[in-house]
């Protein structure tokens, strides 16, 4: 299997970047390809607009799905790009923001899920256009479990990750694996940061067993 991990935490001595890199050890070890695109590192640029594009099909009015559909992304894009078209699971890395992915993240979804490429306007959901890739959230929290419980202080984590799942993964028709969550980490002990590390390597190794939580029951949503 090919397995691409998009990983954006500023730090390589966090929590994420230890997820990542026993990720990729646990992976390889398991004799899956890997690739990494660790964004910070890449300096990627967030901000989607006209330098994505290498040349304007519109030049006098810039309409960034019209531009995405006509295709001239830049080399780093296309890069990108090729990344995610190569493999059979996406891995996206991160450490809860504001209830989301940080902001480097949320920019590398708007610019490489481009129009044309990830989705059209007859190709989305169960007639998506990644039908046959797999995808998961793997993210660490610095709120308790308690407080993302249904019912909980911050409300349930399910209904707070609809947008990622079921609006950014599943619309392209990936099939989205229960994400894996890393719970209080800035407070949690030695023992237990070593039980999620380990509950992590498991879940690894179990990736195609793994059912997934979309797509769900019968699908009929188009675009
Ligand atoms: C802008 C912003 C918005 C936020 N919004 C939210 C929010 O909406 N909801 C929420 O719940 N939280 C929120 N947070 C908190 C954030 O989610 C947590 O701080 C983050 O998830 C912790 O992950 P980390 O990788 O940064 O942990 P770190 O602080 O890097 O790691 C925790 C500890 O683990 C140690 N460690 C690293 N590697 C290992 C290893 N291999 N073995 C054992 N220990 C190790 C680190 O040294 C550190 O002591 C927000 C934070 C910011 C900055």
């Amino acid at each position: 299997m090919n397995v691409l991990i998009v990983y954006a935490h500023p730090e390589p001595r966090s929590f994420n970047g230890a997820m990542k890199d026993l990720a990729v050890d646990v992976l390889t070890g398991a004799g899956h390809k890997v690739q990494v695109s660790d964004l910070y590192a890449m300096k990627f640029q967030p901000a989607g607009g006209p330098d994505d594009f290498t040349d304007r099909a519109f030049p006098d009015q810039f309409g960034y799905q019209a531009e995405q559909a006509a295709g001239h992304f830049a080399p780093e894009l296309k890069a990108e790009m090729d990344k995610l078209a190569w493999c059979d699971l996406l891995i996206l890395q991160f450490p809860l923001w504001w209830f989301s992915l940080p902001g480097i993240l949320k920019g590398w979804i708007d610019r490489v899920f481009a129009f044309g490429f990830a989705y059209d306007r007859s190709r989305s959901y169960e007639s998506g256009m990644f039908r046959g890739k797999r995808a998961m959230l793997a993210f660490t929290t610095g709120a308790p479990a308690s407080m993302y419980a249904a019912g909980g202080r911050h409300g349930s984590i399910d209904e707070l990750l609809l947008h990622v799942n079921r609006g950014m993964l599943y619309f392209l028709g990936m099939e989205v694996l229960p994400p894996f969550i890393a719970y209080g980490t800035p407070r949690l002990s030695a023992e237990d940061k070593a039980a999620y590390l380990a509950a992590y390597s498991e879940r690894l190794l179990n990736l195609e067993s793994t059912e997934p939580i979309y797509p769900a029951g019968s699908e009929t949503t188009t675009f």
